[in-house]
């Protein structure tokens, strides 16, 4: 059902997380758009105006690789200013009273971990764009380090010392999903007695799989986002109320 207003949506999600046992966030870019990091997908969002660089162009061209990282220091102003907002804090409340073992996320901004969860039990699907690592032999570097290196060349992306390249540790277009965390989000999302869909439209597969999981076997299923999304129809509880609002109310000190 769909929550007529903002005060029947905060009181039966409060009922649905009292009564549940273990229960499993999913978050999108909704929730970290009062936190100042755009969502890139939406109409107007950076994606529409500037084409993402697909995984094979960024291995195949020095100038894209170039590219990617001078557009990635155009976006470090908002990802460096950006704070958990209050989703974020709801969440890290929850998790902290024990009724959320992890939290399966599409956004790669950092803002869970920061929140207080514990990095092991965010699963990010997309990646992390907070730092770097090398694509042949896993090291990692701090963006710091690669924009000094950047500037010092003359806009120019780094290597690593054994000549591998160098790319924020997200998951670009036609990049392999992370096995392991695909693996971690499907068990969660079957294991749970409370699915948390959160500011995500819900289009963008594998991710949009999970809440059929979760809903298939035996959990409940919540979604809160803006926009219609096509599981709708089979979710318990419907909210299309700002997320800050919806879940403020449940942070905890
Ligand atoms: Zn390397």
């Amino acid at each position: 059902m769909i929550a007529p207003d903002l005060e029947t949506a905060i009181s039966r999600l409060r009922d649905l997380i009292e009564g549940a046992r273990i229960i499993v966030p999913f978050t999108g870019a909704g929730i970290s758009t009062e936190c100042g990091i755009p969502d890139f997908r939406s109409p107007g969002g950076l994606w529409t105006k500037n084409q993402p660089i697909p995984f094979d162009a960024f291995m195949e061209s020095a100038e894209m690789r170039d590219e990617a990282w001078r557009r990635r220091f155009v976006m470090e102003e908002s990802f460096a200013k950006a704070r958990p907002g209050r989703g974020h804090r709801a969440l890290a409340s929850l998790y902290r009273a024990g009724k959320v073992p992890a939290l399966v996320t599409q956004n790669i901004d950092n803002l869970h971990q920061i929140s207080g969860i514990a990095p092991n039990d965010v699963v990010e699907l997309h990646g992390n764009t907070t730092y770097a690592v090398c694509l042949d032999c896993a090291q990692r570097y701090e963006l710091s380090w690669v924009r000094q290196k950047f500037d010092a060349a003359g806009a120019h992306a780094p290597d690593c010392d054994c000549g591998g390249y160098i790319k924020t540790a997200t998951v670009s277009f036609g990049q392999a999903m992370p096995a392991a965390s695909m693996q971690r989000a499907e068990e969660l999302s079957r294991n749970c007695d409370l699915f948390l869909a959160i500011g995500s439209s819900l289009v963008v597969w594998p991710a949009a799989g999970f809440p059929l999981m979760a809903k298939r076997n035996g959990a409940a299923l919540v979604i809160i986002n803006r926009e219609p999304t096509e599981f709708d129809d089979i979710a318990d509880l419907v909210v299309q109320h700002d997320i800050g609002d919806v879940l403020g109310p449940l942070i905890a000190n």
